[in-house]
């Protein structure tokens, strides 16, 4: 059944049949744990080639103004809005988020390619003081080469459009290796982004997107030609742990954006009934698979036992179901490993002294599809399972008495990417956003950690791997920086005053 709907859409999109059959990668959609496909996936050696033409395409693309490049994303965003509920709908299907999620993810998108339109007449250099005489000094931003995209399951399609929009206006070409677990939804931009490419008309040089399907090995690949003068890698701080040192030994650029540990502190003041509804999105929306999901709750001991049985009960109400015939509020898990990873950590933390709310197992009349309680774990403190990143939905909470100490703990994990504070002191709200306050690449008050807008610049520190894409200065990463003297004077002097008479 549903392999019938998500061909259909596919072939709607404009994805070739012919790609779809005969292949060695089964992808199975989590809604029902069912087979729809298997696709065929290139050959490390085929995805070299890939790359080399790719390589041709940038050479020609950078030579096209960058506000014309803007037009192609232009049309880009077009075609996503008038495509946005089949792209929405898929990627329900293959990673299994609820409509609304599937739906904002393509919004994002289109976000995304707004952004990067206006950015195309603003890739701006400065005019820098110089001090010779007779002299101008200034910056250029030219395009950097072939853009590599690595991207994870659970954005499988924003992720891409942050990555491809930015390098599409700053002069680069793509070549982008979906995750294994969700090459369809890459397929169905890829043909998305042809009928742009269609209407852009010939300046448009071929192979400006290449989708590469396979698994890590092809993304080493990716990694290791040296045709690719960027990576953008989003996954698990594992992957990125093997793709940092390779970039590094060939001195290619790297945006690593990994995995997260993200922590909510809700102090004395703050506004319960707002910190519970963000809490709740935070920690059990998407199914807890958000980089950004929040998984560590630290609350003031003066607000615990007014919190904390409202969240339990939040958790024990919160509807679990089928996202594509219900109106359930939490999907299911993407694959086996994911359920097996919570049940280990669930063990753990009960081995730690947690006490664990949920987490059960979830029987939706198939069995290949994992669908699970979301789980509230009050932790006695900050250890075992709560220092690591378990991509499911668990919430470890933890009381906590002291602003210092809690700031500390805050910090004392590896990841640094999101981050949410519920104050209304000023104080609290300020110094948690100071220097000696989260150590998050984003740092939120009142809000949660998860659902940030393209127009900042996203990623973290630390084991999150420092890399920025989407808003904000983020471009940079995609264009080189050449700096400029020219000297229209008649004389040649040296800067720093150093004579040289010959
Ligand atoms: P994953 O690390 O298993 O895979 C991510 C991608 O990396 C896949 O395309 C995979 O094929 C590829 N890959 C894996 N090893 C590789 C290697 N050695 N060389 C080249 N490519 C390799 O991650 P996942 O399970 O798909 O996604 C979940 C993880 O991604 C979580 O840790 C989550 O926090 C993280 N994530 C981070 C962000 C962010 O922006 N920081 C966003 C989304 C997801």
């Amino acid at each position: 059944m549903l392999a019938q709907e998500t061909l259909a859409l596919l072939s709607k999109l404009g994805v070739d049949a012919a790609a779809l059959s005969g292949g060695d990668l089964a992808v199975h959609s989590p809604v029902t744990g069912e087979q729809i496909v298997a696709l065929k996936t290139i050959s490390p050696a085929d995805a070299g080639k890939a790359i080399d033409a790719a390589h041709e395409a940038f050479k020609a693309w950078r030579l096209v103004p960058g506000p014309k490049r803007g037009e192609l994303v232009r049309l880009l965003g077009e075609e996503l809005r008038a495509h946005k509920a089949e792209l929405g709908r898929l990627v329900s299907i293959e990673v299994g988020k609820i409509p609304s999620e599937g739906l904002g993810e393509v919004q994002e998108m289109i976000d995304i390619c707004d952004f990067a339109v206006g950015l195309s007449r603003q890739l701006y250099g400065l005019t820098i003081a110089t001090e010779r005489p007779g002299h101008r000094m200034m910056e250029t931003w030219h395009p950097l080469g072939v853009v590599g995209v690595i991207s994870a399951f659970n954005f499988p399609v924003a992720v891409w459009s942050w990555n491809a929009a930015l390098a599409l206006v700053c002069g680069d070409s793509v070549v982008w290796k979906p995750s294994e677990k969700t090459p369809l939804t890459a397929l169905a931009c890829e043909a998305i982004f042809a009928r742009a490419v269609a209407r852009f008309g010939k300046d448009a040089p071929a192979n400006l997107l290449t989708v590469l399907v396979g698994d890590r090995a092809v993304g080493e690949v990716l990694v290791d030609h040296p045709k690719v003068a960027l990576v953008s890698a989003t996954g698990s701080t594992r992957m990125g742990r093997e793709v940092g040192p390779r970039l590094a030994r060939r001195f290619a650029r790297a945006v690593l954006e990994l995995g997260g540990n993200n922590a909510g502190i809700v102090c004395p003041s703050a506004d319960l009934d707002m910190a519970l509804r963000a809490i709740a999105f935070g920690a059990m929306g998407t199914a807890g698979q958000r980089c950004t999901t929040l998984r560590r709750l630290f609350v003031h001991d003066s607000v615990y036992d007014q919190l904390v049985p409202r969240l339990k009960k939040a958790y024990q109400s919160v509807s679990v179901g089928n996202p594509l015939e219900s109106s359930a509020l939490v999907g299911p898990l993407i694959d086996k490993a994911a359920f097996d990873n919570m049940q280990k950590a669930l063990s753990d933390a009960r081995a730690h002294g947690g006490k664990v709310t949920g987490g059960e197992r979830f029987e939706n009349g198939h069995k290949d599809a994992y669908y699970v309680h979301p789980a509230l774990v009050e932790m006695p403190k900050q250890e075992g399972p709560v220092t690591e990143e378990t991509f499911a939905p668990i919430l470890y909470v933890m009381k906590y008495s002291d602003f210092d100490a809690v700031l500390d703990n805050h910090n004392a994990v590896g990841a640094g990417l999101s981050s949410s504070i519920f104050t209304r002191d000023l104080q609290e709200s300020e110094r948690f956003l100071s220097a000696d306050g989260s150590d998050c690449g984003i740092a939120n008050v009142n809000i949660g950690t998860s659902g940030a807008e393209i127009g900042g610049a996203f990623g973290g520190e630390k084991e999150t791997g420092g890399g920025r894409e989407s808003g904000s200065d983020a471009w940079k990463a995609y264009m080189r920086r050449a700096t400029n003297t020219i000297n229209y004077s008649r004389e040649l002097p040296l800067a720093q005053g150093v004579s040289f008479d010959i």
